[in-house]
């Protein structure tokens, strides 16, 4: 009879629960478990994302010893050596530039908070420096930012079982069937109880195919979309007056940006019929509950943010904010990609969202961590290879949990960058492709080989556990950057992660109450959590108490830009990067998982519409190179009647015909998150 061991899905923000069932030491399988979000249901990658654990042949990539490179060569070290080395590389680093010419990374994946906690506080009290991000920078970064500045907090305003619950569900460039199939449920549960599906997205997605209406804006148009149902709000009078003078601010200067976007103007950019624009709202207005869901389709764009504060214009001019089944949605990609905000692993915030430019909240940091503490914000890791290439700022980089050459834009120019370091350190559980640029590797335990919580999208705190023992010389990541720490003079010696955790609460208001028992009796704290019987907040702004500086919330509309790479005669299509439902990320744990392998084992495809099949003379499941300004791959086209004429899509988990190797870094100016949704590309028949 197998062990069952109570834990967190690794693979996506919807945090479902699992019994991961072990035998004689080997995970054999997982079973769903009743979470608070997924209620004893789990999708493909829920039940079979976890043979990577235990099976030794596909394990050829696991890092199983530390690595120093030596003459050039990468060679297995004791662990001593590899804390010492990395310890004088970046104390040298540090004495001869500064702490800013080190950056250092936290990990949206299967860490957990806890090593996010402990990462960010070695980067600001050990290198002294708030050098310190992660890759919310490239997906919901704008999240963060526009959130924050509209309502008061960047996070999802209500909680995933709600979805279910709303009368009318406004999905804006979300995928929820290919990235958070649980949350898809929750979306078909809800159009089987009667609620409406409205869907703006360029792509025929598997949601737009359910829904009442499907908006088929064209890419890098949203802001002229938003701005347009904004004016059709407030100019056919469908707004809730009462509850936008009692509870915003900003309404005249609202109505002014808006004025021009009237649903004709808008059509002429989005390509969206006036009449539709206005169904869309009119409909959105009369439900008498509406939940705005968004994705990537909004956050990869370079005018993010002002999407997100403009989405969250149309909430407040409704009155769908600070009651059940409302409200708006940023659905977090990756596993923790919540979490590692919440634990601080940011340039421009400590944990629990306390502003590093703040004299309070850095004081009461350096009380507790006995240290003088950086000023200034930090760099965001979007621009580190500007800030080393160009600017000749940074000199060492320790990445920690992530794989920015997959993952990130413009790979051969971080590729570049990479090289021109002094000293990179890759902390993680596979070899990847950035691993090949370091010069140190730290090998660390895997999702269900250690403790800790998770933060799902919905800001639920939840427990991870530890099934099985890990293969190889491995350490939990939290205690080898302790070890790091330490061997630089700055001790930290923590026996568990609980330890970790209660330091972390102690110093974070908003967590405050978050116990690692009350996450044990509860299954599961949401925050705001501040005192010990507190239960948890499972949706925000109740009575429309927003925790912006006035209380209020913030109406935000703006100019129309459209995006910075334009299509010509050399490059005429548009690239978009997306997701498949089999992988996740980088695909270093389900490509090595069997049964998700063997349902997409190919390196990806590039959609395309039969119109520009038929004019390519391309035809279904060709082989053909994609050719940008930055780089040539080849893949197997795909022809979609899905797929609008000039667009086409990528998914960005595959090292062969990597997307990223064609993708642009144009930054949204707020946020800095790349324009990943939009860039000219060629394609040819070889
Ligand atoms: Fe895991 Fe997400 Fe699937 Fe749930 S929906 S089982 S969290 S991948």
């Amino acid at each position: 009879m197998a062990d069952k061991v109570l834990t967190v899905c690794p693979y996506c923000g919807s945090g479902c629960q699992l019994h991961l069932l072990v035998e004689k030491g080997q995970v054999i399988g997982a079973e769903p478990a009743g979470g608070r979000t997924n209620e004893g249901t789990l999708c493909l990658k829920g039940h079979y994302g976890w043979d990577f654990l235990n099976d030794p042949q596909i394990l050829t990539a696991r890092l199983r010893k530390p690595m120093i490179r030596k003459n050039g060569v990468m060679e297995e070290v004791e662990w001593k050596e590899a804390i010492q080395y990395t310890a004088e590389r970046l104390s040298a680093i540090k004495e001869k530039y500064g702490p800013d010419s080190i950056m250092g990374t936290g990990s949206a994946r299967g860490p957990g908070n806890e090593a996010n906690y402990v990462m960010q506080k070695f980067m600001r009290a050990v290198i002294g420096t708030n050098n310190i991000d992660h890759c919310a920078r490239v997906c919901h970064g704008p999240s963060v930012a526009g959130l924050t500045y509209s309502l008061g907090d960047g996070a999802m305003s209500n909680s995933i079982p709600e979805i279910e619950h709303s009368d009318l569900i406004f999905v804006f460039g979300y995928n929820a069937p290919e990235t958070h199939p649980i949350v898809a449920r929750r979306i078909v549960a809800a159009k089987q109880r009667g609620a409406k599906i409205i869907v703006c997205d360029p792509r025929m997605t598997e949601t737009a195919r359910i829904s009442n209406m499907w908006l088929p804006l064209k890419g890098g148009s949203n802001m002229a979309l938003v701005n347009a149902f904004g004016h059709v709000l407030v100019h056919e009078g469908l707004y809730d007056k009462r509850y936008v003078e009692a509870n915003t601010e900003g309404f005249a200067e609202y109505v002014d940006s808006i004025k021009k976007y009237t649903p004709e103007y808008a059509e002429g950019i989005t390509g969206v019929k006036a009449a539709d624009i206005r169904a869309a709202m009119r409909e959105y207005a009369k439900a008498p509950t509406a939940t705005i869901l968004y994705g990537m389709g909004v956050c990869q764009f370079s005018q993010a943010v002002d999407v997100v504060k403009g989405l969250a214009s149309l909430a407040l001019l409704t009155g769908n904010l600070g009651k059940p089944n409302v409200g708006i949605g940023p659905v977090r990609g990756q596993n923790n990609v919540q979490g590692s905000c919440d634990m601080g692993a940011l340039p421009n915030v400590y944990p629990g969202y306390q502003d590093v430019t703040d004299n309070t909240a850095r004081k009461k940091f350096e009380k507790a961590w006995g240290v003088e503490l950086p000023r200034k914000k930090g760099y965001p890791l979007t621009e580190v290879p500007h800030l080393i290439l160009k600017e000749n700022k940074l000199k060492a980089y320790y990445i920690f949990g992530e794989d920015p050459v997959q993952s990130d834009p413009n790979a051969a120019e971080l590729r570049e960058a990479l090289d021109q370091l002094e000293f990179v350190v890759v902390q993680d559980i596979f070899m990847n492709k950035t691993a090949l640029h370091a010069d140190v590797i730290l090998p660390s335990t895997a999702w269900g080989e250690h403790d800790g919580v998770y933060s799902s999208a919905d800001r639920g705190f939840q427990r991870i556990r530890k099934a099985v023992e890990p293969q190889g010389d491995v350490k939990p990541d939290w205690a080898i950057i302790s070890e790091v720490a330490t061997a630089m003079g700055y001790p930290m010696s923590y026996a568990n992660t609980e330890e970790i955790w209660d330091e972390m609460r102690s110093l974070s208001p908003l967590f405050s109450g978050a116990s690692y028992q009350k996450m044990e009796q509860q299954g599961g704290v949401q925050w705001p959590c501040p005192t010990e019987d507190h239960p948890g907040t499972p949706y925000l702004y109740k009575g429309n108490q927003f925790s912006t500086p006035s209380g209020k919330g913030r109406l935000f509309a703006c100019e129309w830009r459209p995006p910075q790479e334009q299509p010509d005669a050399k490059y005429p299509l548009v690239l978009s990067t997306v997701r498949e439902v089999g992988h996740y990320s980088v695909r270093t744990m389900t490509g090595n998982c069997r049964a998700l392998r063997q349902l997409s084992d190919e390196p990806g495809f590039i959609q395309i519409s039969p119109e520009d099949g038929a004019d390519l003379n391309i035809l279904d499941g060709e082989i053909v190179a994609i050719s940008s300004r930055r780089g040539r791959i080849m893949a197997r086209a795909q022809i979609s009647d899905r797929v609008q004429q000039g667009a086409t899509y990528m998914t960005y988990h595959w090292w062969v015909g990597a997307c990223n190797e064609l993708t642009a870094d144009f930054l949204d100016p707020v946020s800095k998150t790349p324009e990943l949704k939009y860039c000219a590309i060629r394609l040819e028949r070889i």
